[in-house]
């Protein structure tokens, strides 16, 4: 293991949580990993405590959004230490936002060993239960103070941790989608396939409208033509029709390519199931569910795993899938992404960078 200059928080935030409700992104670990970008290169990252930033008024970011994000999970593992869920695939993915967003790119391995440190200082904030996780979160942002309209010299990585509840207390409890005809989250020459801040600003009034009118979240079309689908919410959507599992193409260039995407559909290649990366329309998915042959519809992401959708509302007409309960292959996905994730049963895939301790 790489060595990371580490200073040790002469505090700590552990005994002010509430293990018993966790929730999401609410706590956080004693650690962070922050590394600058100056003169041109990446700095020597270090670990320190956990603490509040200065910040001046024209720190560009606040202004024009010069940010990428990523989001991945460590799990106890039952048979000691911990398993960090395919950090490679977010480290690549983060440097895909990066040339999105015109931000210097970070070395993959280092950002790697930055996190296995950074898990590894704060282990006692591992959550015990099955479902929980250490919900890890990098970010990356200019950190110059001007007021014009280019990129940053200087830039910022910041590696937080959170420990999470299990993202469904309730259980896998189907969820209510107003289909969004009327407003979009990117469009085509966009910025749809990084994780950076606007995508999710841009999905803010949508999605308060639909919660005040009784859904949980909006699924998203694709603008030109307001009909192919792009995401459910902030994750990748999967339907199953007539025993084939179909999920929009990443080449439709307006979607996020979701570690559990790409794990979900390997994992259906195996189990030998037709599987589609194909465009697909919401008219279809309705026709589909007149024809009797919608059979399950759920969301896929880091946060929850799986979601499934019950209900999906579409200029007022409304269909309801699989009686609204989770379908047979969500919860099959589901018990074998988390069985996996927690070294239940054996990593085929080598998906989990395992610490020992
Ligand atoms: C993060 C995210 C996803 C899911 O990606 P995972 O790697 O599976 O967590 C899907 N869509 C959007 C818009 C996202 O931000």
């Amino acid at each position: 293991m790489t060595q990371i200059k580490t200073t040790l928080n002469p505090s700590t935030r552990f005994d002010s949580i509430d293990w018993d409700n966790l929730a999401f992104g609410k706590y956080f670990s004693d650690h962070v990993y922050i590394a600058d970008y100056i003169d041109g290169k990446w700095q020597t990252g270090e670990i320190v405590p956990y603490a509040k930033m200065e910040m001046d008024p024209a720190l560009c970011t606040l202004h024009y959004g010069q940010t990428i994000f990523e989001g991945l999970k460590a799990f106890k593992n039952v048979n000691g230490g911990a398993n960090i869920f395919r950090p490679d695939m977010n480290a690549r993915r983060l440097n895909h936002s990066a040339r999105t967003l015109c931000i210097p790119e970070y070395d993959e391995n280092l950002f790697i060993e930055a996190i296995k440190a950074l898990v590894e200082t704060d282990k006692k904030f591992i959550p015990q239960h099955k479902g929980q996780s250490l919900y890890i979160r990098p970010l990356v942002y200019g950190s110059g103070n001007f007021l014009g309209v280019h990129t940053s010299d200087t830039y910022r990585l910041i590696i937080m941790s959170s420990p999470v509840a299990s993202y469904y207390a309730e259980g896998l409890a189907p969820l209510k989608i107003l289909v969004s005809h009327e407003w979009v989250r990117t469009a085509h020459g966009g910025l749809g396939t990084a994780k950076t801040a606007a995508n999710y600003a841009a999905s803010l009034f949508a999605g308060r409208r639909a919660k005040e009118l009784g859904f949980s979240q909006v699924l998203w079309l694709e603008s030109t033509s307001m009909d192919y689908i792009d995401e459910v919410g902030a994750m990748n959507i999967m339907f199953v029709i007539d025993g084939e599992l179909i999920t929009p193409p990443l080449s439709q260039g307006t979607l996020l390519a979701g570690v559990t995407r790409d794990t979900v559909l390997k994992l259906a290649q195996e189990m030998g199931l037709k599987t589609s990366e194909r465009q697909i329309k919401i008219s279809e998915v309705f026709a589909a569910h007149k024809a009797g042959k919608l059979q399950e519809v759920f969301g896929t992401g880091t946060a929850a795993v799986i979601s499934p959708v019950g209900l999906l509302s579409w200029k007022g007409e409304e269909i309801t899938i699989n009686n609204n309960e989770i379908g047979e292959l969500a919860h099959k996905f589901f018990d074998t992404i988390t069985a996996t994730q927690h070294g239940e049963t054996e990593d085929t895939h080598k998906w989990n960078v395992h610490l020992n301790f």
